[in-house]
């Protein structure tokens, strides 16, 4: 079966795992702190976090925003689910705003519409490798003093306005799972933007733990002295993965390429065929593909699914809207909810879209396709 995504992994990337083996430190040692150097340099230069996950990335950004009960979060629908679980699990109320039908992003008018004083967070995803409008969306924040979040997890590497992806919210997550666009086996980050957010984001991913004296609210104790000051969990990145992060870094910009041109591939073959609709790309942004979400129309997205898996080739959809998960569900989210999302994802399919995907393999998924529509 031919996959929707996997990691890219080189020589110089087994060589760094190694060597990290060989080394005094497997975890919170030199290679995390220059895999955060590299994220924040990334990113525009602001202090990045990493973790163990995209999902706990999003877990510490809510926590460092102070999400809590009483607080509401405007999410998008069509994203994984924890962009939203990750706020429901500290107390907030969920509020989903529709996407724009053409490019599966949050509509900042869809925003405004739940926009309330109690609005606390507005999280966006760079969906399928394209920034989101977040301009239009800080400027809603701004009037209600609500903070923006882009979960990130497609569009690492990826810009728009001239800025860098980690530089366009007031907090950013990353994942690095290896079906995204570099790999720290698990792993993710957290990019802040103001120092303060980010030494929160720091602490709760670090069990809480305060180690700068001029904070100490205990100031008997001896130079073993840590305390806690708010509740944190353990998120910490291994340097094994850290490493593995470091060394993909230097091929981000080789992995953009080359899932830009299977990208500009499918574009060309899919283009104005009857029952298929290609991807269509926001003006102003310089997109990191990470998916190739191509619309089947006509009601046959489930048969076309089934045939390309039967014929080995491994599609995908992404995403179910996430307020039809039953946990969503049973808290009184209808479906009809958001319109757009739903009628996007009744004709969504992922197709196969990796820096290690060969012209032969794309030409085999799109002839397999072309058969099958045609
Ligand atoms: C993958 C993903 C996550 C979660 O990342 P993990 O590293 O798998 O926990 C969150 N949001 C989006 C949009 C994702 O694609």
């Amino acid at each position: 079966m031919l996959p929707y995504g996997r990691q890219s992994i080189s020589e110089e990337d087994i060589e760094a795992v190694t060597a990290v083996l060989r080394g005094d430190w497997l975890t919170t040692g030199p290679a995390v702190t220059a895999f955060e150097n590299a994220i924040s340099e990334l990113s525009g230069g602001h202090r990045a976090v990493s973790c163990t996950s995209g999902t706990a990335a999003l877990h510490i950004a809510y926590a460092a925003l102070g999400v809590g009960p009483g607080d509401e979060v405007i999410t998008t629908p069509m994203t994984f689910v924890a962009t939203a679980s990750c706020a429901a699990i500290l107390g907030a109320r969920v509020a989903f705003a529709d996407i724009d039908y053409a490019t599966g992003l949050i509509d900042p008018s869809a925003v405004s519409d739940v926009l309330t004083e109690r609005s606390k967070v507005i999280s966006a995803v760079d969906y399928a490798g394209q920034s989101a409008d977040y301009p239009a969306l800080q400027s809603l924040a701004d009037q209600v003093g609500a903070k923006t979040l882009a979960d990130a997890a497609h569009s690492v590497g990826g810009s728009a306005y001239g800025r860098p992806v980690g530089d366009l919210a007031d907090v950013t997550t990353m994942s690095f799972f290896p079906t995204k666009n570099l790999t720290t086996g698990e792993g993710g980050a957290v990019v802040c933007r103001d120092a303060d957010v980010g030494r929160r984001a720091h602490e709760f991913h670090f069990i809480g733990l305060v180690r700068d004296p001029s904070r100490f609210e205990i100031t008997d104790e001896g130079p073993w002295h840590q305390e806690v000051h708010e509740y944190g969990v353990n998120y910490r990145l291994t340097d094994l993965g850290a490493a593995l992060g470091l060394s993909q870094l230097r091929r981000l910009a080789e992995f953009k390429r080359r899932r830009a041109e299977i990208t500009a591939r499918y574009n060309a073959a899919f283009a104005g065929v009857d029952g298929l609709r290609t991807p269509v790309q926001r003006a102003g942004v310089d997109p990191m593909w990470h998916l190739y979400p191509l619309r089947v129309l006509g009601g046959r997205r489930r048969e076309i699914f089934e045939r390309m898996r039967a014929a080995g080739i491994g599609v995908q959809v992404n995403y179910i809207p996430v307020y039809w998960h039953p946990v969503f569900a049973r808290q009184g989210y209808q479906r009809g909810l958001c319109p757009n999302a739903e009628r996007f994802y009744a004709e969504e399919l992922s197709l196969p879209l990796y820096p290690d995907l060969t012209d032969g393999d794309a030409d085999r998924v799109i002839e397999t396709l072309l058969q099958l529509v045609g």
